[in-house]
């Protein structure tokens, strides 16, 4: 059995016996993204950032070339989110728990790798904190983790940039780079009719006041950036730029 772009890499999607061949063909690396289920402005769906998770996990996975993709943790950790009907949170110790069922299951069926990942800004502070104990816990997995916010941000501005748009625009949630996303994965529940722009300029400085005191002190409408130029082929730029960050950091990673 070969692995190509046309073969099943999601777990969810494979039967037992199709994973247990995937294992004896050195398929051994498993992709957990976390994504969230929260507030995305007027004009995307709550499950936005689960959406671009599904993804972005399954174009790392063909970019590795020996991984499948474990079913993203749809919630995440989005207390910020909270005043706004629909968002559904995880408290971090819950988050921790999910983590460590899926790295038992992992192991136990026999994959030697684990890449844990986020779409969501709120799940990284607590990966960060996750990652060591997870790794102490589980000594016959390998396991890395992304948590380099700042670099995942880089990744995207410079996307934005190179396609000569506002840096600006895309303000990092339900912006023109979130909604261009699910213009090209899930254009049937973009609402087009209700694009409007929300808080425009530098979100320096105001991560930490967000966490702390909800979106909606810094944004009404719960947009960061402007979705109005918004398109499917930008949400394609985005994605594959995303993918390619992250699987050669997993790559790198993966070898040290
Ligand atoms: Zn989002």
């Amino acid at each position: 059995m070969t692995k190509d772009a046309e073969t099943k890499i999601a777990l969810h999607e494979m039967t037992s016996r199709e994973i247990s061949s995937a294992l004896e063909h050195n398929f051994d690396t498993v992709i957990v993204m976390v994504g969230s289920i929260e507030q995305h402005g007027p004009h995307l769906p709550i499950g936005t950032d689960t959406f671009a998770a599904d993804e972005l996990a399954l174009r790392m996975a063909h970019k590795l070339g020996n991984a499948l993709v474990a079913p993203t943790i749809r919630p995440g950790c989005s207390d910020h989110h909270m005043c706004f009907a629909g968002t559904i949170s995880l408290r971090p110790q819950v988050l921790l728990e999910i983590l460590r069922d899926y790295c038992r299951s992992l192991a136990a069926h026999g994959f030697k790798k684990v890449v844990l990942a986020s779409s969501h800004g709120g799940n990284f502070a607590p990966l960060e904190t996750f990652a060591p104990v997870l790794v102490r816990e589980f000594p016959q997995l390998r396991i890395v983790h992304y948590g380099d916010m700042r670099g995942f941000m880089d990744v995207w501005r410079k996307a934005v940039s190179d396609l000569g748009l506002e840096t600006e625009k895309a303000g990092g949630h339900a912006c023109l780079g979130e909604t261009s996303e699910m213009l090209r994965l899930k254009p049937e529940l973009v609402r087009k009719d209700l694009f409007e722009p929300g808080f425009i300029g530098s979100t320096k400085g105001l991560t930490s006041k967000i966490l702390r005191d909800g979106i909606e002190v810094v944004t009404k409408n719960g947009v960061l950036g402007d979705p109005r130029e918004a398109t499917s082929e930008i949400g394609e730029a985005l994605l594959e730029a995303m993918a390619t960050h992250l699987s050669d950091w997993a790559k790198k990673e993966l070898q040290a």
